[in-house]
C-alpha cells in the first residue's frame, strides 16, 4: 500500500470511530501552523499526469478551511500572535490556526488574498529571492514540463542511466517515480546544473516556468503592504539547508533576510526551511536560524504546536493542507492531534 494511501486510511479510521474527537484534549496542543504553497482553481484536482497536484489547493477548499476552523472555535492569529502564545502557553486562551504559504508564488497573490481578506485571516508568505527574481531553477517543474512534453525521455543521473518511453499518463507516472528522488537527491548545486541541462536538451525553458509562476518583488511589495500579511524568508536558493555547508547553509539563512528587508524595507522575523524535512532542516539549521536572528522557523514535520516548542522556536511543525488531502474531515482528525500522535510515537516534539 502506498505511504500515502496508509495515512489516509489512518485519518478515515480516526474520523469514522470518533477516537479523533476522544483523544482532542489530550493531542490537540496549543494550535497549529497549515502549510500551503499554491491555490488556485483546478488545484490538486488536474486529470492525468500532474505529478506536483500536492502542492494545489483549490481557493474554494481554502475558504471552506477557514470556514470550517471558525465553526470549530479556533482564533486565525499572525505568526507573531501564535509565537507569543508559544512563548507563554496560555492555557485558558483558544486554540489558534496560522496559514502559511512557501515560495510566493503569485496565485497566492490573485487567488489566496482575497479569500484571506473575505474571513480577516492573517497570512504568512515565505519568499524565495530567487524565486522572486524569476532566476530559480524549480527543478520538479521542469523535470514534470520534460515528462508531459516529450513521448521518450532519457535521463542520466549518476549511476543512473534510464530511457523511458512516456506516451501515456501512466508511462509519464512510472517515468517521474523512477527521477524524482534521485535528482531531489542530488548535491543541490549540482542538482541545478543537471535540470538546466536536462531541460535545455529538451527545449524547456526553466527561466520560464519560474516567472509564470512566481510572484515578482513589486507584487511581493504589493502584497505585503496587505495589515493581514507577514513575510518570512526561504533562503535565496531554494536549497536543502542541510545538504549544504555551514557557511553556505549560514549564507542562504541570513542574505535572503538581507535581502527581503532590502525589497520591502522590512527585516523578516521568520524562516522556512525549504523541503523542510528531517533531511533537508538538521537541528545544525534550527541553531543556525536562531543565530541568523529569526525568532522563529518552520519545517515541514507533521505535527501540531505544543508548549514544548518554546524551547524549539526554529524547529516548528506544520500540518500541510496539500491536494491529496483536500478534505474537511481529514483537516478535522489532524488538528485533533490525533494522527500525529499515531504517526509520531505519541511523542508531541520532533525536533532532533
Ligand atoms: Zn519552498
Amino acid at each position: 500500500m502506498a505511504k500515502t494511501t496508509i495515512l489516509k486510511t489512518s485519518l478515515e479510521v480516526l474520523y469514522y470511530s470518533g477516537a479523533s474527537q476522544a483523544l482532542r484534549p489530550i493531542f490537540g496542543g496549543l494550535g497549529a501552523i497549515f502549510m500551503l504553497h499554491h491555490v488556485r482553481p483546478g488545484g490538486g484536482h488536474q486529470m492525468g499526469f500532474a505529478p506536483n497536484s500536492g502542492l494545489e489547493v483549490t481557493p474554494e477548499f481554502l475558504d471552506s478551511v477557514i470556514s470550517f476552523v471558525k465553526l470549530r472555535g479556533y482564533d486565525f492569529v499572525s505568526l507573531d500572535e501564535a509565537v507569543q502564545r508559544i512563548r507563554g502557553s496560555n492555557p485558558e486562551k483558544k486554540p489558534f490556526v496560522v496559514f502559511t504559504l512557501d515560495d510566493a508564488y503569485r496565485d497566492n497573490l490573485v487567488h489566496a488574498r482575497p479569500v484571506f481578506r473575505k474571513h480577516h485571516c492573517p497570512f504568512t508568505i515565505f519568499a524565495c529571492s530567487a524565486i522572486q527574481d524569476g532566476t530559480c531553477e524549480l527543478w520538479w517543474r521542469g523535470l514534470e514540463a520534460v515528462i508531459a512534453g516529450n513521448t521518450k525521455v532519457r535521463a542520466e543521473i549518476g549511476s543512473l542511466k534510464a530511457r523511458f518511453d512516456t506516451v501515456s499518463d501512466m508511462q509519464k507516472k512510472a517515468a517521474w517515480l523512477q527521477l524524482y528522488w534521485p535528482v531531489r537527491q542530488l548535491e543541490q548545486k549540482q542538482q541545478r546544473i543537471w535540470i538546466k541541462e536536462f531541460c535545455d536538451t529538451n527545449r524547456v525553458n526553466l527561466r520560464a516556468i519560474c516567472r509564470a509562476e512566481a510572484m515578482t518583488w513589486d507584487e511581493l511589495r504589493e502584497i505585503s503592504s496587505d495589515p493581514l500579511c507577514t513575510i518570512g524568508a526561504h533562503t535565496i536558493n531554494h536549497y536543502a539547508v542541510a545538504q549544504l555547508s555551514e557557511a553556505d547553509a549560514t549564507y542562504e539563512l541570513v542574505e535572503s533576510g538581507r535581502r527581503i528587508a532590502a525589497e520591502l524595507g522590512k527585516v523578516p522575523k521568520y524562516f522556512a526551511y525549504p523541503y523542510g524535512d528531517a533531511a533537508s532542516a538538521s537541528s545544525r539549521d534550527f541553531k543556525l536560524a536562531a543565530d541568523a536572528g529569526y525568532e522563529a522557523a518552520v519545517t515541514t514535520r507533521k505535527g501540531l504546536i505544543f508548549s514544548g516548542h518554546k524551547d524549539h522556536l526554529t524547529a516548528l511543525p506544520r500540518l500541510s493542507l496539500s491536494g491529496g488531502f483536500q478534505k474537511l474531515r481529514y483537516v478535522d482528525v489532524l488538528l485533533s492531534g490525533s494522527a500525529f500522535a499515531l504517526w509520531n510515537g505519541f511523542r508531541q516534539l520532533n525536533v532532533a
